[in-house]
């Protein structure tokens, strides 16, 4: 018995978002390519491996191959669909092949138990296609999501890969189904279309395919993952100048005076801005928007604040937390609070914000109403090894 597998890594994942294919994104060190072919692998039952490749990416596969241990592994260029994909990866096996299991290569955590049982299944009927049956009821509706109709859930299944056929069997649905302009989203659909009747082979665990960022998250928990947090801490002061606004947390404060400074002196923003920097390990605020460069001149330190959640975002960080401290003699800020905190909270992502207000009891140059200050403190946690590009 000649068998192999076809895993398909030429796809787009425009759902993710992440300006990558997504099958070369780390995951705890590793690509989700590697993954895929290391479960083929220790299913011990095929010859060699496929990989269906998307055009400029064949050293990304070629790189994932070699990391996964699978010997006899080879590449076939993919088409603008899955479809058109597969068709290809098909006509580049080799022609004695008898069985081959088609996969999509970000569903990354399958059970070689899963693998062997839909070839087994393949081997004995003809099909075996892993999915399981719906536990939900499941619900027909229209577009505006109305319910036209409650299916009976015992006929419904979820289908997912490897989907495992008689190599000749696929091979010439395909070429009907390219000849006849037929397309389907799945392997066993274009079998269902020459006649056939595919087998469900039901997949016990979850079987999990990266589509969503979530996905991602979920699949480092599978791998045992932990989240890592760290904490940062900022402070900030500014004197008060004349004939300037004061803005606080983004807000707008009714007063006769402002805070002087280069940007628009929001203390309370530049002290929960380095609080972020320094938890993430990325210098501070100086540095990133220095004083000396025009293009920060009355800066909304709002919109800087946003800029760094942004950059420290696209590191694996989320913001757990801020808890900040704005330190003035007047006016008080209790109006006014509540609207910083939805601001703050807006821009870093969390509900979790807290902003408190304290005089200085007339001491120093914050009591003497000469200046304001604000100091801030953030925990933000890591989700490890997953790097969004
Ligand atoms: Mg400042």
């Amino acid at each position: 018995m000649k068998r192999f597998c076809l895993i398909l890594a030429a796809g787009s994942a425009t759902r993710l978002r992440a300006g990558k294919n997504k099958v070369y994104l780390h995951l705890k060190g590793k690509r989700p390519l590697e993954y895929t072919l290391a479960a083929f692998k220790s299913a011990g039952c095929f010859q060699g491996a496929l990989v269906v490749y998307k055009e400029g990416e064949l050293e990304e596969a070629k790189m994932s191959a070699a990391a996964s241990g699978f010997q006899n592994v080879f590449f076939a260029a993919g088409g603008a669909t899955r479809q058109e994909s597969a068709y290809k990866g098909l006509l580049a096996l080799p022609p004695d092949t008898d069985i081959v299991a088609v996969h999509d290569g970000a569903r990354c955590f399958t059970d070689p138990e899963l693998i062997r049982n839909c070839v087994k299944s393949c081997e004995k009927f003809g099909s075996g296609v892993a999915g399981r049956m719906s536990t939900d009821t499941v619900k027909r509706t229209d577009r505006e999501g109305r319910f036209l109709e409650t299916l009976d859930r015992r006929e419904i299944a979820f289908v997912q890969t490897p989907q495992v056929f008689r190599y000749q069997e696929l091979l010439s649905a395909y070429q009907k189904a390219v000849e006849e302009g037929f397309s389907a989203t799945d392997d066993a659909g274009i079998m269902e279309y020459a006649g056939y009747a595919p087998r469900l082979v039901e997949s016990q665990g979850e079987n999990l395919k990266l589509t969503y960022r979530e996905d991602f998250y979920k699949g480092e928990r599978l791998l045992g993952g932990s989240d890592r947090i760290y904490i940062g801490q900022g402070f900030d002061i500014h004197p008060f100048a004349e004939g300037r606004r004061l803005i606080l947390g983004g807000v707008e404060i009714e007063h006769d005076k402002g805070l002087l400074g280069h940007s628009d002196a929001d203390v309370l923003c530049h002290a929960v801005t380095d609080a972020l920097l320094g938890a993430s390990g990325l210098s501070d605020i100086g540095e990133l928007f220095p004083d000396t460069d025009d293009k920060w001149k009355d800066a909304n330190s709002l919109e800087l604040l946003a800029q760094v959640v942004e950059r420290i975002l696209k590191r694996g960080y989320q913001v757990i937390n801020v808890d900040a401290t704005v330190f003035l003699e007047k006016p008080r800020l209790s109006p006014y609070k509540k609207t910083m905190e939805e601001k703050l909270s807006a821009v870093l992502q969390t509900d979790h914000v807290n902003v408190k207000a304290k005089t200085m009891e007339g001491f120093g140059a914050v009591g003497g109403g000469q200046a304001a200050a604000a100091s801030a403190i953030c925990s933000i946690r890591r989700r490890d090894a997953v790097i969004f590009a």
